[in-house]
């Protein structure tokens, strides 16, 4: 009964009606009473304070709010120039009211009354304050109405919600409608004792105050209880599904390491690991012999050895006759990891096949019939590998190189592979702190490599701005002469801009000018190229044959070239920084001193300074995920967005980052105590976390 009122349709709400409500639900995903109580305004409007004209300073912009009396009005102008001033005086000072539309109804208003609060936001003309359509209120009003006012919240809203009447002040008024309606419906769901342990206000208090507080304290409990909500609910359904999967799904089982994984790590292996590839390969084994399944995210900064990594994993997973696949996310680098493998495998009884969209229909038969009947024992291929008619045998482990390209569907796909699903793998180089991975990557366990190869010297990074670009070229040109390689990147937005590539075509016409053929060769790649184009000019400049690679960022992942010393970065003030140095690990991969060179326009904001000083102060991935996470939120995070994780309506996983931890604890307390949340006590809890459940069923099985 009470939980129905909730449900109640917002058309039933008095002022909204059937033309408002469609308009709220397309545009705004308002559907009920409930959806509307929990969207909440991004700020509110202090109107607590009353001014007096005297003390505000003359600036463009603020909201001020003066008690006074209009002195005088007058219309002014002719037609569409038409407007109502009015003079209005508080007894410390006089400032300007101006309305351009319904001033009749004005100037009815001011022959009644001349006593008002008015509201609004300054403009400035030549020193004195005016205020443009200033919302007018007889001083009673305020006192009398039913919620305080004194904060005035304000909504996002869209053009199209605009246009269909719904902009933050309808929705306030609505809103305003609403809530005393249902205060009393309200149910708890946290337990009394975390209430009292964190002293935290009531979710009733609470979903009243997030939208007219009564002070300002008051809102800002409102805003800490609700974001605890939010923290405390994500963790425990993490918490809650790592439990289950850990209970529930079974995976197959590598029992022994044997000889294929000895010999080549005996035998092919061209380099002693480093010890953390070495303990990361343990962590996994564990993994892998305990009869669950593993779901484990890999990070490690550009360059720092996973390939190899996985390779022995699959070779442990060779060793027990599974086949494994590993999926990346561009057509180039699944070739490059084909390659290299395919040669570090070149004297081993092991069968690695590459599948990707471009393979003619016949290899593809072939392929197919191997993977059928186990032929073939290492699949490396793009997306195409999740396609339906693509079965294996006995698939035991999936690797998914730089995961953050894919989409949590595709990966649902992988699962799907088998009857009993194969170990994931995931790795990539977007390195991110701990307690967001935990919430991004839901319940994927966590291995670090956090070292690299021995003999790697420092990549030199330098910010350059676009006025030294002639001694930038002949930089170019030195390097060349000894006989090294050169990427420029330029920024791409999205593949499809038009802008962009003819950023990179401007580019590429200076550059020929500078480098001209025959004493260079010059390579170009971009997205608009078909993928045979595209994997040419990459053949080209992997056999040394062009000494320049200009390119948009599909260069970006995984691409390794060992003679290329040089990354030059154009615009470098338009990449987020995570970007930045994953394009910087394309270079220092061979034995030489690599550099990375950041271009600019002479003139940038101080933040794009810091930003780049940053990238020119350290090589540590993780630092530079740090810093780019303070200065630009979690959002620019790839990865971030498709995991829907962080779609939090009032918490901030960065700016919280205190109450993530806090709230994980407290999760992991209640969990142990009560697994199944069946103690009197987690009653309301798991009320609440089973709605959750249902709105947004698990998403962690499929990571
Ligand atoms: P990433 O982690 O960025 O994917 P890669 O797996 O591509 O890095 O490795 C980068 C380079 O380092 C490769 O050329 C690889 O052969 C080499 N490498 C990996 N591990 C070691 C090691 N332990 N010692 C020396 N070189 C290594
Ligand atoms: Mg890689």
């Amino acid at each position: 009964m009470q939980v129905d009122l909730l449900q109640t349709p917002i058309e039933y709400l008095k002022g909204v009606g059937p033309k408002r409500a469609e308009t709220l639900k397309k545009e705004l995903n308002i559907f009920t009473y409930n959806d509307l109580l929990h969207y909440y305004p991004y700020r509110h409007i202090d109107k607590s304070k009353v001014h007096r004209i005297n003390e505000v300073a003359p600036e463009e912009g603020q909201y001020v709010q003066f008690k006074g009396r209009v002195t005088h009005y007058e219309l002014i102008g002719q037609q569409r120039a038409k407007r109502l001033v009015a003079q209005f005086s508080d007894g410390t000072g006089t400032i300007e009211l101006v309305w351009f539309n319904s001033i009749k109804w004005i100037e009815d208003t001011l022959a009644e009354r001349r006593d008002f609060i008015v509201f609004g936001r300054t403009s400035v003309f030549n020193r004195k304050i005016s205020l443009t359509h200033p919302e007018l209120l007889s001083p009673e009003v305020q006192s009398n109405s039913p919620l305080p006012l004194k904060f005035q919240p304000l909504y996002n809203t869209t053009d199209k919600a605009k246009k269909g009447g719904i902009d933050s002040k309808m929705i306030s008024k609505i809103m305003l409608q609403m809530i005393p309606q249902i205060t009393t419906v309200i149910q708890e769901h946290l337990s009394a004792e975390i209430i009292d342990n964190h002293h935290l206000i009531s979710l009733k208090e609470a979903l009243a105050n997030i939208h007219y507080p009564e002070s300002k304290e008051m809102l800002d409990k409102a805003r800490l209880r609700l974001k605890f909500d939010e923290l405390f609910f994500t963790q425990l359904k993490l918490l809650k599904g790592q439990l289950l999967t850990k209970q529930n799904t079974a995976g197959h089982i590598f029992s022994k390491v044997g000889d294929y994984f000895n010999t080549f790590y005996n035998k092919h292996l061209p380099f002693e690991l480093t010890n953390a590839q070495k303990r990361v390969i343990k962590e996994i084994r564990a993994d892998l012999g305990s009869g669950r399944q593993m779901n484990r995210l890999l990070q490690g900064d550009v360059g720092s050895g996973k390939t190899i990594t996985a390779l022995l994993v699959m070779l442990i997973a060779k060793d027990n006759d599974y086949q494994t696949c590993i999926m990346a996310p561009t057509e180039i680098l699944a070739a490059q990891h084909y390659e290299s493998i395919s040669k570090l495998l070149e004297d081993m009884p092991v069968r690695v096949e590459f599948l990707s969209g471009s393979i003619k229909s016949a290899k593809r038969r072939e392929i197919h019939e191997g993977l059928g009947n186990g032929a073939i024992d290492i699949l490396i291929g793009t997306h195409a590998l999740i396609e339906e008619d693509v079965k294996f045998k006995n698939l035991g482990l999936a690797v998914i190189d730089e995961q953050h390209r894919f989409g949590v569907e595709q990966r649902a796909k992988l699962w799907k592979k088998n009857k009993m699903p194969p170990h994931v793998l995931v790795m990539t180089a977007t390195p991110i702190p701990r307690t967001l991975a935990m919430t991004v990557y839901g319940d994927l366990d966590v291995s670090v490599i956090n070292e690299l190869p021995k003999g790697r010297k420092p990549i030199i990074t330098r910010h350059i701005y676009e006025r030294n670009r002639l001694r930038l070229f002949g930089f170019m040109r030195e390097q060349i002469k000894l006989g090294r390689q050169i990427f420029v990147v330029y920024p791409l937005i999205k593949e499809s801009e038009k802008m962009d590539l003819l950023d990179l075509m401007a580019g590429y016409e200076a550059m020929s000018r500078e480098f001209p053929l025959p004493e260079y060769a010059i390579g170009i790649v971009h997205g608009k190229m078909k993928a045979e184009e595209k994997d040419y000019e990459m053949q080209r400049f992997l056999k040394g044959e062009t000494s320049i690679l200009l390119s948009t960022t599909v260069i970006e992942v995984g691409i390794n070239v060992p003679n290329a010393t040089v990354m030059i970065v154009e615009n470098a003030e338009r990449f987020g920084l995570s970007q930045l140095h994953q394009l910087r690990g394309r270079v220092g991969r061979g034995g030489e001193q690599s550099y990375c060179l950041l271009m600019t326009k002479d003139n940038l904001s101080s933040d794009s300074r810091q930003r780049l000083n940053a990238m020119c102060a350290t090589n540590d991935g993780f630092e530079i995920a740090n810093f780019d996470l303070k200065l630009r939120g979690p959002g620019d995070i790839q990865g971030t967005q498709q995991s829907g994780m962080l779609d939090f309506k009032i918490a901030d996983i960065i700016q919280d980052e205190k109450l993530v931890a806090y709230t994980r604890n407290l999760a992991r307390d209640v969990l142990t105590e009560d697994p199944d949340l069946t103690l009197p006590k987690n009653r309301q809890l798991a009320a609440h976390l089973h709605e959750i459940m249902k709105e947004h069923p698990f998403w962690g099985r499929i990571s």
